[in-house]
């Protein structure tokens, strides 16, 4: 390799992206706001690792669908030639994992989960190769009610979040001998029509027909839109559960439309399945999807066990966020210190520490290449930083033993002199003032 090489810059992989501080504050507090609700539902968190045997996905999932048939990081261990895959979703990791540790043993759980999942798909805005899901899986519940739940549990959180622009997509599919039903209906019907079918739609006519009604091809969705629907398929267990879905969304005002059309990527859902979309976001417009998985834990060789979960798309719900023209940029702190010479510097990094003991957030002015740099740069940082304050240590101050304590957000730059062992009660005071409930460790001032 040559010099020249060796210092060409490196760059991250396409699709996957790096989150930087200035984004860090709104995925904080999204994250905080999902567990909190998550929380108050009695939901508890699980994680599992990122990589699985590629056999979880394989069987999971079903061989005919996007993510296993074209999307999946796949390698061969180097190691000991086991056959590995970057999780593309995490609802067969949650289950593989509820089944080996048992974790219904003493009845169903509420479980959540939270982070990367990696899927080799064409970058585009709301479509990366790594990307985030935060979703929920409700494992040994059978009945409409926990269904129900959850979706009100998005709705909250839709709520929270303040998103106002997310509606609710219902459908029921019934169970594998009401598809197969529709199925053969489906594939005649589909037929009759062959000239209107696009490749994909060719490729899927036998192997997967239900993921036809799912084309995103504009030609097509006259004839899909006409095309049998599962929905007259279903027998009366299914219908049952359906309505009690139902029932519950309206006796607590959601609202929903039935699209009889909706049908999930995996192959292990039946019953209720269920999307959350906008319409603000192009077409990548839905932001969670979720519903009933009945058939999985026993595909997995567990006992037959119901369940039903949601996964939600972190980056599509940050977009909508920030399309709310809201500003979640927080200061970086409560006070910077600045100072000079080296008796300030020592006497500076005593009054950061006590400080922090009185719970503020404290950026102490710390040497860069330049040095650490005059007065009047170091003021320049603590003026970037979002300080509502910045507390000054010079020779003088030393000598008469307080610190100047100027307020940044002040028009005239109001200055004040405190002596050291009283800048951390002054400044609790200012800060905190009278709200005395206030928990110093938690607090987050906002620029607006
Ligand atoms: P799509 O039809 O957009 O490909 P999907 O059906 O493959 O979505 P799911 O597997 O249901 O998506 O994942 C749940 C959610 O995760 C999606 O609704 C979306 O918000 C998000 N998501 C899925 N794939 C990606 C991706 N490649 N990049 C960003 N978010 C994604
Ligand atoms: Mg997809």
């Amino acid at each position: 390799m040559s010099d020249t090489k060796k210092t060409e810059k490196i760059v991250g992989v396409k699709g996957m992206n790096d989150i930087l501080p200035a984004d860090a504050p709104l995925w904080e507090l999204f994250e905080n706001t999902v567990h909190t609700v998550l929380k108050s539902y009695g939901f508890q968190q699980i994680r599992t690792p990122i990589v699985e045997p590629t056999a979880l996905f394989a069987r999971g999932l079903g061989a005919v669908t996007d993510i296993v048939e074209k999307e999946m990081y796949s390698f061969t261990d180097s190691m000991n030639g086991d056959e590995l895959t970057l999780r593309p979703e995490c609802t067969a990791s949650v289950v593989r994992a509820a089944l080996e540790h048992n974790l219904t043993y003493d009845g169903p759980k509420r479980l959540w989960y939270s982070g990367p999942m990696f899927r080799h798909e064409r970058p585009q805005r709301g479509r990366y190769r790594q990307f985030h899901q935060i979703g929920a899986e409700a494992i040994g519940f059978s009945g409409p009610d926990i269904d129900a739940e959850l979706i009100m549990m998005c709705q909250r959180l839709w709520d929270d979040l303040g998103l106002q622009d997310v509606r609710l997509e219902l459908n029921s599919i019934g169970n594998a001998e009401e598809r197969n039903k529709h199925r053969a209906d489906l594939i005649s019907y589909f037929e009759q029509h062959a000239e209107l079918l696009d490749a994909e739609a060719q490729k899927r006519l036998h192997s997967n027909p239900l993921r036809i009604l799912d084309t995103k091809n504009p030609a097509m969705q006259e004839m899909v839109n006409a095309a049998p629907k599962l929905l007259d398929y279903l027998g009366e267990d299914s219908r049952a559960h359906f309505e009690g879905v139902q029932k519950i969304l309206n006796h607590n005002a959601i609202p929903f439309t039935i699209n009889p059309r909706l049908v999930r990527g995996m192959d292990y859902y039946n019953r209720t399945v269920f999307e959350w979309v906008t319409d603000q976001l192009g077409s990548q417009g839905t932001v969670c999807g979720g519903g009933r998985y009945d058939p999985l834990v026993e595909m997995f060789g567990g006992k037959p066990t119901p369940a039903c979960g949601f996964a939600m798309g972190v980056e599509r719900l940050l977009e909508l966020m920030k399309a709310s023209g809201e500003k979640f940029t927080p200061n970086q702190c409560d006070v910077y210190i600045v100072h000079q010479g080296e008796p300030a510097q020592l006497q500076a990094s005593v009054v950061a520490e006590r400080l922090r003991d009185a719970g503020l957030d404290v950026v102490l002015h710390c040497a860069a290449s330049a040095g650490i740099g005059s007065f009047k740069s170091q003021m320049k940082r603590a003026d970037n930083s979002g300080a509502a304050y910045a507390v000054i240590i010079g020779e003088d101050e030393i000598a008469k033993g307080a610190a100047v304590v100027k307020e940044m957000r002040d028009a005239e730059g109001k200055q004040s002199e405190v002596a050291f062992e009283g800048i951390a009660d002054y400044l609790v005071d200012q800060i905190v003032g009278d709200d005395h409930d206030h928990d110093h460790a938690d607090h987050v001032h906002y620029h607006h």
